[in-house]
């Protein structure tokens, strides 16, 4: 009974937390939907539960979603932020273009989402504007 409790509780705050729905990014989510993607993103679901139940890594597909850094670098010094510290591990510097426009010729075909920002200001690449 306690757990099943819990449960209900932890339903309902899970609902409060969750943000409302957006029908024009569901729209737009969904108009980049192709077959080739909708079946890329079943190949990385059964290769999680494939791992899962194998207890082995397995991996088929290609990322569904990635996160383009275009800089480490920022102007600004935002105490919670690596790059405001200028505290990375690895250097600070630019994503080259023929970088990211390699990669994006590899994986634009399976690709759902794409996201212009880690860490760092994406504007202080001068780049940044050919690469969207
Ligand atoms: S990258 Fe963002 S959070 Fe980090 S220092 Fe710059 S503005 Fe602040």
């Amino acid at each position: 009974m306690f757990w099943v409790e819990n449960k209900s509780l932890f339903i309902i705050s899970t609902f409060v937390q969750m943000p409302r729905f957006n029908f024009n990014d569901t729209r737009n989510i969904l108009g980049k939907l192709t077959f080739r993607r909708l079946w890329n993103g079943v190949k990385v679901l059964g290769s999680y539960y494939a791992s899962r139940i194998s207890n082995k890594p397995i991996q088929w597909g290609y990322p569904v979603s990635i996160s383009f850094e275009p800089t480490t670098s920022c102007n600004l010094r935002c105490p919670e932020c690596p790059s405001g510290l200028r505290a990375f591990t690895r250097p600070t510097g630019m994503l080259h273009n023929d970088f990211f426009r390699k990669t994006i010729d590899e994986i634009h075909k399976e690709l759902l989402y794409l996201i212009f920002y880690f860490q760092g200001e994406p504007y202080l690449n001068p780049d940044f504007l050919a690469m969207v």
